[in-house]
């Protein structure tokens, strides 16, 4: 089977939040170490993703706009084994489509960038312009094209708080990375991009009884568990504030749920579920990705381990936080 085959046409942009997601993700992928994020009116006319990362090569900016085209796989069992966030190769191809896109971009060894500028999928201009190191996308008049499909979208404050939270917890996956969100011309937050998860956490979401969080960092059995959670003390009635992360993308587990509370164990009275953000890192291979772009769950080829580890985690900065 061919591997655009495999990869199938999974991807729809159905609303702003999916345009940021695609960008931002490109941007972690080419190796950012800043990126700048700026919407207007929830995303639906005008997103602006800036990153310092690797660059788009001149000849190479048409391309990247083609159905199938990504330079992050080459082989269908590469598939099984996917590092890079992206990897279906379609996302931009699908953006430029429903928008009119801006890429500036300029790989760090060059000396002049490119700008190229498509309308609905339609190239309307190409030319070298001086530009920084890195890449610039500038989408804006989602469904400018096609009318019909705005009228599925929600208020401009409803795709704003997607776009918001998509970026908030992006920022905490990638704490080495510095992320900026604007919204509406206003800085909702920057974060320092100095690795600590627990320091992006308290930049995104400003809330002052998390600076008592406690830092998880533990590998064992081929994981990395990394991270902050609260003291039995400060606890919720609910799994809200609850993140888990696995490799880079945000998941639903509920086998990390229990590695949890097995950590904590009779430290928390029943029905309250501690703060909690940890991402655990692990070979692609024991893990099934999700390959549908808005899955969340994830499958661990051993849930054994993975409970394990992280029950230790938890325990293990709980105990040390005692100490
Ligand atoms: P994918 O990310 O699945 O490869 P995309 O359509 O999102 O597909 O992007 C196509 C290609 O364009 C990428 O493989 C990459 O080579 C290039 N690209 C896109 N965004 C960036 C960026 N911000 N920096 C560097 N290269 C990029
Ligand atoms: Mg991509």
């Amino acid at each position: 089977k061919k591997v655009s085959d495999k990869i199938a046409a999974g991807e729809v942009i159905d609303r702003p939040v999916s345009i940021v997601k695609e960008l931002t993700e490109n941007a972690v992928d080419a190796g950012a170490e800043n990126i700048t994020v700026e919407i207007r009116n929830g995303g639906k006319t005008f997103i602006r993703v800036t990153d310092d990362g690797c660059g788009i090569e001149p000849e190479e900016t048409e391309t990247a706009f083609l159905r199938h085209a990504t330079s992050k796989i080459s082989r269908a069992e590469d598939l099984d084994a996917v590092e890079s966030l992206g990897f279906r190769g379609e996302a931009l191809a699908s953006i430029a489509a429903v928008t009119r896109t801006t890429l500036v971009t300029k790989p760090g060894d060059r000396k002049t960038g490119c700008r190229l500028v498509i309308h609905g999928g339609t190239v309307i201009e190409k030319s070298a312009v001086g530009c920084p190191d890195g890449t610039t996308m500038v989408v804006t008049d989602l469904f400018y094209n096609t009318p019909a499909r705005r009228e599925f979208l929600k208020s401009d404050g409803a795709e704003s708080t997607r776009i918001i939270d998509l970026v908030s917890e992006l920022s905490v996956v990638y704490p080495g990375i510095r992320f900026q969100m604007i919204n509406n011309g206003r800085t909702i937050f920057t974060t320092s991009g100095n690795g600590s998860m627990k320091q992006a956490v308290l930049a995104v979401y400003q809330l002052s009884e998390y600076r008592d969080l406690v830092e998880v960092d533990r590998e064992a059995e081929g994981f990395r568990v990394t991270g902050c959670i609260s003291r039995p003390s400060l606890n919720r009635p609910n799994r809200r504030n609850q993140y888990y992360y696995v490799n880079g993308r945000v998941v639903d587990s509920r086998v990390m749920e229990k590695g949890v509370a097995q950590g904590y164990r009779e430290r928390l009275f029943e029905g309250r579920f501690p703060v909690v953000f940890l991402h655990l890192r692990t070979n692609p291979g024991t893990v099934d990705v999700n390959i549908h772009p808005n899955k969340k769950e994830v499958r661990f080829h051993d849930d054994k381990p993975v409970v394990r580890v992280i029950s230790e985690a938890v325990r293990q900065a709980l105990a040390t936080d005692d100490a």
